[in-house]
């Protein structure tokens, strides 16, 4: 039984992350998708917000669990008894901190591999930094999110704008 781990910020859940995670379910037993609880990021939304948003988002996947964690993804893998990590690949700059990264995760726990799926190209300029600046500047991202982060963002925005 193979088990793998998606982990991410996920601040929010859009598009090119379900469908990372819909084809990760597709080639692995078990699929854990693991939420970042305290990322060095500007994060909109609490862990188990995120959390929520994304168990709506993957509904539709039954060998898929979702988490949160804190701490070294590496350690988190493992205490899984996980064997893989996915991440999803975008552009040639996602390439290079990707490989830094599985490096640097190769030197602390060498039985873990990484693998990157490669983004479908609807989802390639897709990245949830994107989605907050648009969403912060009135734009609609209808096409990038599901609905119910869609409400999600714009109940964030209402509430620091203090309306
Ligand atoms: P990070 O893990 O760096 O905080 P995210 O939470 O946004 O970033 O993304 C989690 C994983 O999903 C990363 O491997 C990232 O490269 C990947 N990813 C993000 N956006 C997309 C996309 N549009 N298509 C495919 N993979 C993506």
């Amino acid at each position: 039984m193979t088990i793998a781990v998606y982990p991410g910020s996920f601040d929010p859940v859009h598009n090119g992350h379900i469908d990372i995670a819909t084809r990760a379910a597709g080639l692995f037993d078990r699929l854990i998708v693991a939420i970042y609880d305290r990322p060095l990021k500007n994060i909109w939304f609490s862990p188990q917000e995120r959390t929520e948003m994304m168990r709506q988002a993957l509904a539709h996947l039954d060998n898929v669990s979702i988490t949160h964690y804190n701490g070294l993804t590496v350690d988190f893998v493992r205490s899984q008894g996980a064997q893989v990590m996915v991440r999803g690949l975008r552009m040639t700059y996602d390439f290079d901190l990707e490989y830094q990264m599985a490096l640097t995760n190769k030197a602390l726990i060498k039985e873990i591999e990484t693998i990157c799926l490669f983004t479908d190209l609807n989802y390639a300029f897709i990245s949830s930094s994107m989605i907050k600046e648009v969403v912060a500047a009135g734009g609609d991202v209808s096409t990038m999110v599901p609905e119910h982060v869609k409400q999600a963002l714009l109940a964030r925005i209402a509430r620091h704008s203090g309306g």
